[in-house]
C-alpha cells in the first residue's frame, strides 16, 4: 500500500468511528418495551458493566470531594424518590445513588455506572416537575445508553490506530494525536452531539413512560435558550448550545414515538413543597449567612460537569 492510500483507509476507518450518532436515535422506538429491550444490543464497549460502575464510583469520590453537597434530608429524599420513578421506568440495568449539590448552577449530570447529582438551582430554575423530571430523565438516558464508556472506548481506540500514524506522520497524524488528547479526559463528561440526541430521545420516553408530560423539556428547553439570549448562561447545555434543531427534534420525537395520553403529571404539591422550601433556605442564606454561598474555587471543579 502506498503512504498515500495508508493514509485515506485510516481517514475513512476514523471517520466511521466519528460517524454522529443522529442515526442512533431513530432506535428504540418500542416504548412498550422499555425496561424488557436491550438498547446496547450491537453496540461496541470495552468496558463491562462492573467496570463501568467502578469507574463512576471513582468518578463520585473526586466530585463529592470538590462539591458542596446540600445534605438535607426532606430535599435529597424528594429528589431521590422522583429519580427511582423515572429509573424504574427506564432501561436502566444499573442502580442509581442520587444526590443533591448546594449550588446556584442549572445543572444535573449523571457519572457511568448510575450516580446522578442534581444542583438545587436547576430544582428552583423548574417551574412544574415535569420539567425537572424531563432534565433528569436525559441524564438517566445518558447512563442506561452507556455514553460515557462507549465514547471512553472510542478514544482507546484512537489511542491504538494512532500509533501507527507515527510512522505515517505529517499533518494528518499530528491531526489525529491532537484529537486524541484532547477526547481522553473530556470522554467522561462532555457527549458527542448523537449521544445527546439519543439521550433527548430516551429521556423523554423515560419521562413519558413515568406518566409525565414529555412537553414539559422542550418548554424547559426553550425558555433557557430565552436565557441565553439575554446574557445568562444555562450551564446545563453550555457545552452543547440548544439550538432550534434539538428542540425540534425532541418534539418530532414526541410526535412519532409516544401515543398521545388522556392525562399526563405536570407537577405534584411535594415539587412545589420542596421548591418553597429550597426558596426560603436561599432567601435565609442571602440574609444571615453572605459568607455562606461556596467560593469560586469549589463551583470551577463542579462547572466542568455539564452533562
Ligand atoms: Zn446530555
Amino acid at each position: 500500500m502506498t503512504a498515500g492510500r495508508m493514509i485515506r483507509a485510516w481517514v475513512l476507518l476514523l471517520a466511521g468511528l466519528c460517524l454522529p450518532g443522529g442515526v442512533e436515535a431513530q432506535k428504540h422506538k418500542d416504548v412498550e418495551n422499555i425496561g424488557r429491550r436491550d438498547i446496547n444490543k450491537g453496540s461496541w464497549n470495552l468496558y463491562s458493566l462492573e467496570k463501568e460502575i467502578e469507574i463512576g464510583r471513582q468518578l463520585a469520590a473526586q466530585v463529592e470531594a470538590s462539591s458542596h453537597l446540600l445534605r438535607d434530608s426532606r430535599v435529597d429524599g424528594y429528589v431521590n424518590d422522583l429519580v427511582q420513578n423515572l429509573v424504574r421506568h427506564s432501561d436502566a440495568r444499573v442502580p442509581f445513588t442520587v444526590k443533591v449539590i448546594d449550588s446556584d448552577d442549572f445543572n444535573a449530570f449523571a457519572l457511568p455506572g448510575g450516580f446522578l447529582y442534581v444542583h438545587t438551582g436547576l430544582i428552583l430554575e423548574a417551574q412544574t416537575e415535569a420539567e425537572l423530571a424531563g432534565v433528569l430523565a436525559h441524564e438517566i438516558a445518558h447512563v442506561t445508553a452507556r455514553h460515557a464508556t462507549k465514547q471512553a472506548s472510542k478514544a482507546t481506540l484512537f489511542q491504538w490506530l494512532s500509533l501507527p500514524l507515527i510512522f505515517v506522520g505529517g499533518p494528518v497524524g499530528y491531526g489525529i494525536q491532537q484529537a486524541v488528547g484532547l477526547a481522553v479526559p473530556l470522554s467522561f463528561l462532555k457527549f458527542q452531539r448523537g449521544a445527546e440526541r439519543e439521550a433527548d430521545f430516551l429521556g423523554l420516553q423515560y419521562a413519558y413512560h413515568a406518566g409525565y408530560d414529555p412537553v414539559a423539556l422542550v418548554d424547559f428547553l426553550e425558555r433557557l435558550k430565552d436565557k441565553d439570549k439575554e446574557g445568562r448562561l444555562a450551564k446545563l447545555f453550555s457545552t452543547h448550545p440548544m439550538t432550534k434543531d434539538r428542540i425540534r427534534r425532541a418534539q418530532k420525537g414526541i410526535a412519532e414515538a409516544l401515543p398521545s395520553r388522556e392525562e399526563y403529571v405536570v407537577s405534584t404539591s411535594q415539587f412545589e413543597r420542596v421548591r418553597g422550601y429550597l426558596l426560603r433556605l436561599q432567601q435565609a442564606s442571602q440574609i444571615y449567612e453572605p459568607q455562606a454561598v461556596p467560593g469560586p474555587q469549589l463551583r470551577r471543579r463542579t462547572q466542568e460537569l455539564d452533562e
